[in-house]
């Protein structure tokens, strides 16, 4: 007879108690935090460079940049004057719950309202580890194509709120709004969604409403 011992779920149950550490630590200092998470390239850097200057007046805000190497993306979101903890994975595709641990040990969290992480590029591993954030939000740009929903459907079903972003390219590819839409939306019957282009600006205040009410609710809840 063959015994197996399942490693990954180990693993997983483990990120889960540590998740709920970290849950726990920044309820307590009243941080609102979330996860966002998408292939390379989708555009999580330019959403943040984008949108945390007209959030700045309203929150104090951090951010953990996850990055398999370099720091771009955080030398990026450093240059906007906010704290910036970098976190280079070596490889790992992925965040997780005690990566973000650690991270959370830099920081004077009594003097943060607002954390928000940028994982790692990747459609898949991210949305397996929870690290113990309010939400989590996942970009995917329109040239990446229609059909992500159902071949990534853990990434759509774990997250709150889908941002579809590039919008400003509709016209030079062939994405189905309401294809992905609906596809979205059988996985995730909840799914928020908001259509946004970093480039043009368009939806970008969407997103920080969307955040602001949301930090709003939590803070009545
Ligand atoms: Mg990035």
């Amino acid at each position: 007879m063959m015994h197996q011992i399942n490693v990954g779920e180990d693993l997983r149950d483990r990120n889960r108690e540590i998740a709920a550490e970290n849950r726990e630590m920044l309820r307590s200092h009243g941080v609102f935090s979330l996860n966002i998470m998408s292939a390379p390239g989708a555009g999580k850097t330019s959403l943040l460079v984008k949108s945390i200057p007209m959030l700045t007046d309203k929150y104090r805000i951090a951010v953990i940049e996850g990055d398999l190497q370099t720091t771009r993306d955080a030398e990026r979101v450093g240059a906007l004057g906010i704290k910036v903890h970098q976190i280079q994975t070596g490889g790992v595709c992925h965040l997780d719950a005690s990566m973000i641990h650690s991270a959370l040990h830099q920081f004077d969290l009594d003097s943060i309202d607002l954390l928000l992480i940028e994982n790692v590029g990747n459609l898949v591993c991210p949305a397996e580890f929870d690290l113990g954030v309010d939400a989590r939000v996942m970009l995917l740009s329109i040239t990446e194509g229609d059909d992500k929903p159902k071949k990534y459907p853990l990434m759509f079903s774990e997250s709150r709120l889908l941002i579809l972003n590039k919008i400003d390219l509709l016209e030079m590819v062939d994405f189905d709004l309401g294809k992905a839409r609906q596809e979205a939306a059988d996985i995730n019957p909840a799914i928020d969604i908001i259509e946004l282009s970093c480039r043009t600006g368009n939806g970008i205040e969407a997103w920080t409403d969307w955040i602001e009410n949301l930090i709003s609710e939590s803070r009545n809840g």
